[in-house]
């Protein structure tokens, strides 16, 4: 669970569909943006190009430089420190709420949805009719 707080503070309208908003972090790992690594020299030979199949449970994690890698989606990749709902990543997610909110501060949770995409799920309970 990384409950972020979206503030929305500015919403779509007839006249315009800009909005605005910033994402309150509460800090954790689970929405970390993760890049391939660019430490010069660390290159790390693929658990895949083995002779004799698939890496066993636990090799496409290894410790480099005092970072801990991982091999997601061909690349070996560090997890940087910036959170991915602080992007335009999560725009399109945030359109959505903010049309369907309006202005406000709303729960919202970091979802990873693979292939660098990132979305936000609204946690915003409603009460059904209100
Ligand atoms: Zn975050
Ligand atoms: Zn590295």
């Amino acid at each position: 669970m990384n409950a972020h707080v979206l503030h929305v503070t500015r919403v779509p309208d007839d006249v315009s569909d800009d909005f605005e908003w910033t994402v309150e972090c509460p800090g954790g790992s689970g929405c970390r943006v993760w890049f391939t690594c660019d430490v010069k020299d660390c290159a790390i030979p693929s658990p895949y190009d083995r002779e004799d199949g698939d890496p066993e449970d636990g090799m496409d994690f290894v410790a480099r430089h005092g970072v801990e890698h991982q091999y997601i989606e061909g690349d070996w990749m560090t997890e940087s420190g910036q959170c991915a709902a602080q992007g335009t990543d999560v725009s399109d997610a945030v359109f959505e709420i903010a049309r369907d909110r309006g202005l406000g501060d709303w729960p919202v949770e970091v979802d990873y949805e693979g292939d660098g995409t990132w979305w936000l799920n609204d946690l915003t309970v409603t009460d059904g009719g209100a």
